[in-house]
Parts: structure tokens; sequence; C-alpha cells
């Protein structure tokens, strides 16, 4: 049992070639099952631009056809996925509209897995995150398909949430043998919400540390004209208020305009969320706010916008830069915070989500309170002063990313889990002495 080659089915609003937290986390993973021999199959929305089946590095990629349920459809699926954000984001609300159409879209990713099951069976089903969360029990109810089942949730949890939502999460989550959070603190939250401790998992998430490939030095400071004696600051994110772009622009704000620290550069990397690309809307409207804020500070000439970048250029932003800043108000984990160690930057991140289980402040980076510009400031002129202190913390971070957010160990992890499900469900029996 314990060498037998499992077949894993996962399902994820987005996976590649839409890069997200989300996607790297499956991708990262199902690379690991794919190299020890497992079969590992990924069923994720359809874009317009994307053929229906694909492979990536063996990882097989079928795409659902949710675009054909129409955008009005789409529109409100999204309304209501905003609205689980909202919640999960303590932001308050009672409306629930787009519910039904939330349902809807995920009545048709349960047809397609259960067909996908029919053709050819798999072991363990693992659903990534609230866009899919009712997938578990559809597939149950509507198809009789009770293979062992798993659930990760992938953006932040919290216990003060109204009783709807409540019921909406645990109801739905109580359908897998098996609930995954990223840090403590959100596991907790899903406890003091009714949900089964002993139906939950704390794993962090994970990179694949060996997908980020070095690239030719200063190839990124070149595209902008960044000197290479200038402190580049990078901040790779979507371009969504909760994680706090404006902070950072305010804090390079004190830098370059109050303390005329005018070498100071910033690259924001980023664009809109997969929703946009799924309406087939290019550009993010915060990116021209972001940037009108830029102008108005007249920092047009420090800080830079690349939008959405090739992972070959995102690599060249990490290697270049000096520090990486990760400004969040809200963060579920914040695997940039990882990419960046991976690259030995310090980075500079505040003290939300899995950020502070990344960020060793003072050792690996440094922490500082949500929202507090000069807090930011402050922390952004103590590494630029501090060169040497910089290269060590690098190293750290390194040092961090390799025991503690490696692919490898979250393979181990997921494994682990699956193989405890498939037990329990099918004991073997005792090995006794003779046999
Ligand atoms: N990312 C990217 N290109 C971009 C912006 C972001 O590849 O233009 C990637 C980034 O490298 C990271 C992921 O998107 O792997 C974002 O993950 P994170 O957990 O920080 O945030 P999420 O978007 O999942 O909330």
């Amino acid at each position: 049992m314990q060498d037998e080659h499992l077949s894993i089915f996962s399902v994820s609003q987005s996976f590649l070639p839409y890069i997200g937290g989300l996607a790297r986390y499956v991708d990262a993973l199902g690379k690991q099952f794919v190299k020890r021999g497992h079969q590992f199959q990924v069923a994720h929305f359809k874009t317009p631009q994307t053929d229906v089946i694909d492979f990536s590095g063996g990882i097989e990629i079928i795409r659902i056809n949710v675009p054909k349920l129409g955008d009005e459809t789409l529109s409100k699926y999204m309304q209501f996925k905003e609205l689980v954000l909202k919640i999960t984001h303590a932001e308050k609300t009672d409306d629930t509209s787009g519910y039904e159409e939330y349902l809807e879209v995920n009545a048709k990713i349960a047809a397609d897995v259960a067909d996908a099951y029919k053709y050819k069976p798999f072991d363990i089903l693992n659903v990534h995150d609230f866009q899919t969360l009712p997938i578990g029990g559809m597939l149950k109810d509507a198809y009789g398909i009770n293979v062992p089942m798993v659930f990760t949730w992938h953006v932040p949890f919290i216990a003060e949430i109204p009783q709807f939502w409540k019921d909406f999460f645990i109801k739905n989550m109580d359908r897998y043998d098996r609930v995954i959070f990223s840090i403590p603190e959100y596991s907790e939250a899903a406890i003091k919400c009714g949900l089964r401790a002993d139906k939950i998992c704390t794993l962090p998430p994970f990179l694949d540390t060996e997908g980020y490939l070095p690239q030719e030095p200063n190839k990124e400071r070149a595209k902008y004209s960044i000197a290479q004696n200038d402190f580049l600051v990078a901040c790779v994110s979507r371009m969504d208020p909760r994680k706090g772009q404006e902070i950072l622009i305010d804090a390079l704000d004190i830098i370059i305009n109050k303390e005329k620290r005018t070498t100071v550069k910033c690259l924001f990397v980023g664009n809109g969320s997969f929703s946009k690309e799924l309406l087939k809307k290019e550009r993010s409207a915060r990116v021209q706010i972001l940037m009108d804020t830029v102008e108005a500070k007249g920092l047009q000439n420090n800080i830079f916008f690349t939008g959405k970048v090739e992972d070959s250029e995102l690599y060249s932003v990490y290697q270049d830069c000096d520090v990486a800043v990760q400004p969040s108000l809200h963060e579920g984990f914040g695997l940039t915070v990882t990419e960046a160690m991976v690259f030995g930057k310090p980075v500079i991140g505040s003290n939300v989500g899995g950020i502070p289980i990344q960020i060793e402040d003072g050792v690996n980076g440094y922490l500082f309170e949500k929202g507090n510009v000069r807090e930011l400031a402050q922390k952004l002129m103590n590494a630029m002063d501090e060169p040497q202190r910089r290269k060590e913390m690098g190293e750290k971070g390194k040092e961090t990313v390799k025991n503690k957010f490696s692919s490898e160990m979250g393979y181990e992890q997921y494994i682990r889990i699956y193989r405890e499900i498939l037990q329990k469900r099918n004991p073997q029996p005792e090995q006794t002495e003779g046999t």
C-alpha cells in the first residue's frame, strides 16, 4: 500500500498558463507527484485562449468550458466570489447575491469531473479553494461518487462571520474527508465555526524551488533604465486593494520626496485577477489608479509598473532587486514572500496572514504593522543602509524556504494525508506472524 502509485484528480478555478498563488501551488504539488510515478490530473476553468486538454510537465490538464454558461452567469458567479472574499477578509456584508449562479457554475464543473471519473476513476479528489467548494458534496449527491476527498482552503479564514456564511462553509467542508488550511489561525477559526477538528490539517504552502531559474543579471534594471547602484525595491502582487500597494507608494514618497533619497526605484509587478481574464478584460483599472497616484506625487521616474510578466521576467525582477516588499492589508499566505527568499532577497512584509510565518523580523527580513507607512519607510531605509546585513538576511531566507516551504515537503505531507484517508476507508488486514 505504501508503494502503490495513486491517481490524484485536482480541481481548481485557475491553473497554468494563468499564474497566481493557487496555480503555482497546484503545479508544484503535481510535479512532485508525477516525479514519483503517480498520476496527477488538474481540471480548471477554460479561458478563451486555452485548449481543452493540455499537459504541463506530465500533469494532465482538463479545461472545463465554464464560459459556455454565458457572461451573465459568470458575472454573478464572480459577484458571489467577491462576497466570499469580503467575508473571509473581515469586510462586512449581508448580501448573498450570485449564490444560485455560483452553484450553477459548480454544477457544471461537477458534471465534467463526474464524466472524467466514469471514464477513468481516480483514487483521490483534491478540490482547491472556495471557488469550487461545493464540488465534493455535488459529486456525492448527484452522481453517487464517494471517492476519498480532500479540500484545500487557500485564502484567510476567520470565525467572525454571519450565520449564512458559517453554514455555507462548514456544511460544504464537512463533505470532505480532510480540510487543509495554511496556518494554525485559520484552522482554529474553522473549529470555532463548527468544523470537526479531526477533519482539519494545517499545512503551509510550498514552492517548486528548482523551477525558479537564474537569469542574466541586470536585465530588468536595463529595461527600466535603473542604474546598478540604484536601490531597487520589488513588489509582486495581484492588483487588488487587499495587497496594499498604496502603502508602499506612500512609504516611497517619504523616502524619495521627504528624505531626498532619490536613487530608490521600485517595480510593481502584476495585473488583475483570473476573473478578469475569464471575462476578457485586459487591463486592471487599479493599475491606472496607482499610476495616477504615482504621477500626482511626482514619482514617475522612480516607480514603474510592469503589468503581468512572463516567468523569466518575473525571475529577473526578483534577481535584480535589493529588497522585496509585500505590503498586504490581508493575506492568505503570500507566496511572493517565499519566491523572493528563493532568490536570496530580504523581504519586508506586513504582519498579516502567512507573512509572519515566513519572515522572522531582523533575521530573513523585516515585519511591519499592516498599513503603517512610517514603519515601512523606516525599515526600507534600514535595509538600504545595511548592504552586508541584506546579504546575510537573503541567505537566511534561502534556508527558510529549503527547511520549511519546499514542494518536496509539501508532497510528503499530502501523500501522508491521502494514504491515511485511503487506509481509513479500506483498512488493510493486520500482518500476522508467519504470513
Ligand atoms: N504572479 C506572477 N505574475 C504576476 C503577478 C503575480 O507570476 O504578474 C505570481 C507570483 O509570482 C506568485 C503568485 O502570482 O506566485 C501570487 O501568489 P500570492 O500567494 O502572493 O498571492 P495570491 O495572488 O495567490 O493572493
